[in-house]
């Protein structure tokens, strides 16, 4: 037997086909025009997305790292401060905060929607905490009406890690437009991806958004003149540029991906409880980012199965934040224990979802899985 056509995870070059032209041409508008920093297409890329996701001041900036790195900087986090935020996330929501010198303190999960859980937010709140950090994981976003309400009880910043969730709703408004600040990341794999690193932070306040653009310029105000420390934080013209190509197809693109989800769905709904789809939380508009799976028992076999169909998958995350060891090394008090966040860590596997995959290469992940099932991959 021949091995089936590999069917990859992600397919970013099957995706950019139909832009192709558009994308050239985009990079050669930045070459003639000699602007390499700053200039008109980042402001345009800005004033574009404000408008997309209903903010009033959009800021470009180098990463979705950096987004969440400038946004605690604005807010004049540092030593001694917590900010509490969520155990299931990549690496760079706790990144921010340890650089700052402050401390994060993780709430657990709600195991259905994978976000944080605020009564065990409200449990943590102390005299030190500053922030609050939800992060919308796979395009879902956090319950955002809870968390706000818990900020302005306590008076702490709510920033939103909303890097997976361009796009995404609930009944509060929009990822990006809850909180003081929000942060979000163009790299390459994210829903809206440039062709290198790129992000932005979102703020309708004025004074925030004043400190956010000073601070991505070293905290320059005007030319030469520092009153705060920075960094160089900024986006470049080029995937300013490439980005306000992909923009107006993002909309068709979380469309996309919403159907494949539903597809998915129903047809996996009979695997259960071996394998559990992913739960809507309602009300609110889903990007997925990524559709991931709970397979509480041997999902490593599983994903092993479905390697040797030459089919792709990914584990988000294989590991929870709090168990970093770089918490550890650095000293980071970290006692909150986890275990929702853990197993998840445990039984979480994402299919691919990215919004060129093809329908008949879904009804063979769908195929294959049932297929492992049958064969007792799970006992
Ligand atoms: C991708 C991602 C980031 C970091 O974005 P970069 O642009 O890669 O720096 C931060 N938080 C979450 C939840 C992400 O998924």
């Amino acid at each position: 037997m021949t091995s089936p056509e590999k069917i990859p995870f992600m397919a970013l070059e099957r995706l950019h086909l139909p832009l192709r032209e558009a994308l050239i041409e985009a990079t050669t508008r930045v070459i003639d025009s000699g602007v390499f920093v700053g200039g008109p297409e980042v402001a345009q890329l800005e004033q574009e997305l404000a408008g997309f996701i209903g903010v009033k001041h959009a800021i470009g900036v180098s990463s979705g790292s950096d987004a969440l790195l400038v946004s605690l900087m604005a807010l004049g986090i540092g030593p001694g401060d917590e900010v509490i935020t969520t155990p299931l996330s990549f690496f760079a929501t706790i990144g921010a905060i340890m650089r700052l010198g402050a401390t994060p303190v993780f709430a657990d999960i709600e195991p259905t929607s994978f976000n944080l859980n605020p009564a065990h937010v409200r449990r943590l709140i102390s005299t030190r905490t500053r922030a609050i950090l939800p992060v919308h994981l796979f395009g879902q976003m956090a319950p955002m009406g809870e968390l706000k309400a818990l900020a302005q009880a306590h008076g702490l910043a709510l920033v939103e890690d909303a890097a997976q969730a361009i796009g995404a709703r609930c009944p509060e408004g929009a990822a990006g437009a809850i909180g003081e600040l929000g942060c979000f990341s163009f790299f390459p794999t994210k829903n809206l991806g440039a062709l290198g690193d790129g992000g932005l932070v979102t703020t309708d306040d004025d004074a925030l958004a004043a400190r956010v653009r000073a601070l991505a310029r070293h905290g320059a105000t005007t030319k030469y003149y520092h009153p705060m420390l920075g960094g160089n934080f900024r986006l470049d013209p080029m995937q300013a540029a490439l980005l306000r190509v992909k923009l107006p197809w993002l909309g068709a693109w979380n469309e996309q991906r919403a159907a494949l989800a539903a597809r998915y769905d129903e047809a996996l709904s009979r695997l259960e409880p071996s394998l559990i789809t992913p739960r809507r939380v309602e009300d609110h508009l889903h990007t997925f980012h990524q559709y991931c799976v709970r397979i509480p028992t041997h999902r490593d076999k599983l994903q092993a199965a479905l390697t040797a169909r030459n089919i792709g998958t990914m584990i988000y995350y294989p590991s929870p934040l709090h168990q970093q060891p770089c918490l550890e090394t650095l000293g980071v008090q970290s006692p909150q224990e986890c275990p929702e966040a853990t197993r998840a860590c445990q039984e979480l596997l994402a299919l691919p979802i990215h919004p060129a995959l093809r329908e008949d290469e879904q009804q063979r992940i769908i195929e294959a899985l049932y297929e492992a099932f049958d064969s007792g991959v799970s006992s």
